[in-house]
């Protein structure tokens, strides 16, 4: 019988190494990892120290530890509020000490370990509830009865990969073992130059020890390596990109303080002191032939949407167009009315106009002249309809509101449809230090408004462990009752959009049938078809609790909601809960942030009573940096950046050497014919990056 070989090259995909296979190939692609050279490239974020067998009584809370014993007793269950699924095991020593162990969403565990059953456990020993020892997901392994065999793979040192649902640390170390004679072709896109200044080990030789290593010192020269390689590469990449940006003229657009001095008079209100500083930086920008490429990073109501106003009123003024894009349509028309608001009564002449798909075909028609004759100074419209069939007769900037990737792809788009390179600003809400603004978006520059117009009435945020759920329900109901609307936030799932959709319907039949029948629900998530009608329910009152999972975009300003509950808070970052507790506060009434945790332990208590004392979004951002590392901020692989590379953006002056020798490079070699690999690893990665 013929056995089929694969061929197994760095370029070949995963599945072709023994027993990774197709399912499992998905799943490393849940990871970022598609070929051999990504399995290899990705190394383990730390490694376990379990140590050999230990007895139960010895153990130390807070400690790692394996311990070999008896399951007692196993069970399958799902927890009542979050409905997780769980398995639940009692395991006894020979010196008759008991722990307890859960493992969460790993259902299977209960089908494979059974009563009676030797098995080892390895992992982080707790104090339970009920002072009795536990540990949460350990590794196991079933062992023979013989009370003499020991356990062969948990225990002792054991390297820790990212995971999806169906991987574990164990199976990718199986699969990289398999992988590694090929680490002596992978090709080494840092020159030997920049290595030699830098004292960083080759290619090969960081992913042989990263994965192997022979001690922490060994990992952490891996690790080095790896991370400044890959902030080389991105920094590199952003240096290609502004390059090219640069190399296309824009429109000038002169500064006239008579301009800014009429705008103001229109506006009803004294700009802050940041949005006054981030409009001059822009205005600044766009004095240059070289197009602005700017993010405007300020927290939900900031009011960032006065500043875009004020470059387009200046645009305006030099006789050009501005276009603006939003990702809904029912955020375009809130835009369209700021707009409206703020400019048409101060710069005579200046006429904004909507364009989404809800309008006859006929005033479509009609904007779409608009925009193309150059009468119409300024559309406001969804992203897709833009795209579409927009033309215009003088762009000078374009505006983008919450995009992925902060509008790169709209940028590209403008240049695709003929309209050049017009200045170009990015605006968003999620609070992003500046360390990892410059890692993550080099190509841009960064204005932050990091403070909010004065006369808000602070958000009431409290943090509400189980018990005290009754309580939080009826402060929903009571605000209800008075006329008011909440939103109900489910917990974060992360491998899938299925289930979180599932979870969230789940969540809303539960919330409809056992603890609101009499309130008006609605249900929203990114599966959704109708999300635009359900959101647009909830601004006109008509749904008075709105479930809604994370993924979904609840940017819209509803002045009348007084409640922003958030279910299994301590899954989110800091920064996203204050994103949501954003959502509520924007009108006169007061406000509520409930952060509900059904897992009240001190870590997560104290980290989530952050919030209750810091409004800032960026030092809550900043605090998640610091907690829980810099990845966690934007979500799993959300940012298209490893963590290693991630925790290395805690030292600051790393970073701004990178850029230096990645600058110099792009100067030196623009078209990189001289760094072939450098040149082929950017490319891989901005076609992997560019439709995101
Ligand atoms: P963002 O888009 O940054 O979340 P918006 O631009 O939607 O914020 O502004 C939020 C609200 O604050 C709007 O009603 C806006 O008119 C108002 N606003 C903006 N700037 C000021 C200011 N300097 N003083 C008072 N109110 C302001
Ligand atoms: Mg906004």
């Amino acid at each position: 019988m013929a056995i089929l070989v694969l061929p197994r090259t760095l370029d070949a995909p995963v599945s072709n190494l023994a027993d990774v296979g197709p399912t499992n190939a998905k799943r490393l692609e849940k990871l970022g990892v598609r070929t051999i050279r990504d399995l290899l490239l990705t190394l383990p974020f730390g490694w376990e120290s379990y140590g050999g067998p230990a007895t139960i009584s010895s153990l130390e809370p807070g400690t790692q530890a394996t311990v070999v014993g008896w399951v007692k007793s196993i069970a399958p269950k799902i927890t009542r509020h979050r409905r997780m699924k769980l398995t639940e095991a009692v395991i006894e020593d020979d010196g008759g000490a008991p722990i307890r162990v859960a493992w969460f969403n790993q259902p299977f565990v209960a089908k494979q370990l059974h009563r009676g059953d030797r098995v080892a456990i390895a992992g982080t020993v707790k104090r339970g509830y009920v002072g009795m020892l536990e540990m949460q997901n350990p590794h196991y392994e079933r062992l023979d009865q013989n009370a003499d065999t020991q356990p062969a793979r948990v225990g002792g040192m054991m390297p820790k990969y990212h995971l999806v649902e169906g991987l574990s640390s164990r199976k990718i170390a199986r699969w990289v073992e398999s992988a590694l004679p090929l680490a002596g072709q992978l090709e080494d896109l840092l020159p030997e130059d920049v290595r030699r200044r830098h004292h960083l080990i080759d290619v090969a030789d960081a992913v042989r020890r990263g994965h192997k290593p022979d001690g922490d010192a060994d990992f952490g020269e891996a690790r080095r390596r790896m991370a400044f390689a890959e902030l080389f590469e991105l920094q590199a990449a952003f240096a290609l990109m502004r390059a090219n940006i640069a190399a296309e003229p824009a429109s000038l657009i002169k500064y006239r303080q008579e301009v800014i001095e009429a705008f103001k008079k229109g506006l009803g209100f004294e700009l802050t002191n940041a949005q006054r500083k981030a409009t001059w930086e822009a205005f600044q920008d766009m004095e240059r032939t070289i197009p602005m490429n700017r993010l405007l990073n300020g927290d939900v109501g900031s009011g960032k949407t006065a500043v875009a106003a004020a470059c387009a009123a200046m645009a305006h003024a030099s006789g050009l167009q501005t276009v603006v894009m939003a990702p809904t349509e029912i955020l375009a028309r809130q835009h369209l009315r700021r707009f409206r608001a703020y400019l048409e009564d101060s710069v005579p002449g200046l006429t904004v106009e909507l364009l989404v798909s809800s309008q006859t075909a006929a005033e479509r028609r009609r904007v779409k002249t608009a925009a193309a004759s150059g009468h119409c100074a300024l559309v406001v419209g969804t992203q897709a309809l833009i795209e579409e069939d927009v033309t215009f007769s003088n762009l000078g900037l374009a505006v983008v509101d919450e995009q992925h990737r902060f509008g790169t792809r709209q940028r590209e788009m403008l240049r695709a449809k003929g309209l050049g390179r017009p200045h170009f600003m990015a605006m968003t809400a999620t609070p992003i230090p500046r360390s990892l603004a410059l890692a993550l978006y080099g190509e841009m520059t960064l204005s932050v408004i990091d403070e909010l117009p004065p006369g808000r009435t602070p958000i009431e945020t409290e943090v509400i462990g189980p018990e005290q759920r009754a309580r939080a329900n009826e402060l929903v109901r009571a605000e209800v009752l008075a006329g008011h609307q909440a939103f109900v936030i489910c917990p974060l799932i992360e491998e899938s959009e299925v289930l979180a959709a599932r979870s969230a319907t789940a969540e809303y039949e539960r919330l409809k049938r056992d603890v609101f029948p009499d309130l008006e629900l609605g249900l929203i998530h990114g599966r959704l078809k109708e999300k635009e009608e359900v959101m647009q329910r909830f601004v006109a009152g008509q749904i008075q609790v709105l479930v809604a999972t994370a993924v979904v975009e609840v940017g819209v300003d509803v002045p009348n909601a007084s409640v922003m509950m958030i279910e299994g808070a301590e899954r989110f970052g800091l920064a996203q809960l204050h994103q949501f507790r954003g959502r509520v506060g924007r009108g006169a009434a007061k406000s509520w942030c409930l952060l509900l945790t059904d897992d009240p332990n001190d870590y997560n208590m104290s980290r989530l009573a952050l919030l209750t004392s810091i409004r800032d979004g960026f030092k809550l951002a900043e605090e998640d940096m610091r907690i829980r590392g810099m990845g966690e901020l934007m979500g799993p692989r959300q940012h298209g950046m490893s963590d290693v590379a991630m925790a290395s953006l805690q030292q600051p002056e790393l970073l701004s050497e990178v850029r230096q020798e990645a600058e110099r490079i792009i100067e030196s070699d623009p078209g990189l014919d001289g760094h072939p690999v450098l040149k082929a690893t950017i490319a891989r990665r901005l076609e992997l990056t560019s439709i995101s």
